[in-house]
């Protein structure tokens, strides 16, 4: 009797998805779609809602000096070599 050839269709499941699921340094949330809603600014990553926020925040919120400071320190870290 001829063995049935196993079929190759069968995806296998790759790691843990939570290895593409970065915290935002500024606002220490995960977001849903992982790397993609955001980006790396030296090495820390960055949430797209809080960019936006950077982004609509005015020179004279207090706020934006909030996150300005924020964003010093993570470039800092990368400068020390952390
Ligand atoms: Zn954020």
């Amino acid at each position: 009797m001829a063995t049935v050839s196993r079929e190759k269709t069968e995806i296998k499941k790759q790691g843990r998805p939570n290895n593409l699921l970065p915290r935002c340094y500024i606002c220490n949330e995960v977001p849903g779609m992982g790397i993609r809603d955001g980006f790396l600014l030296a090495g820390q990553f960055i949430c797209i809602f809080c960019e936006e926020k950077i982004l609509n925040l005015s020179y004279n919120d207090p706020a934006y000096h909030v996150m300005v400071e924020k964003l010093r320190k993570a470039i800092s870290k990368k400068k020390h070599g952390y």
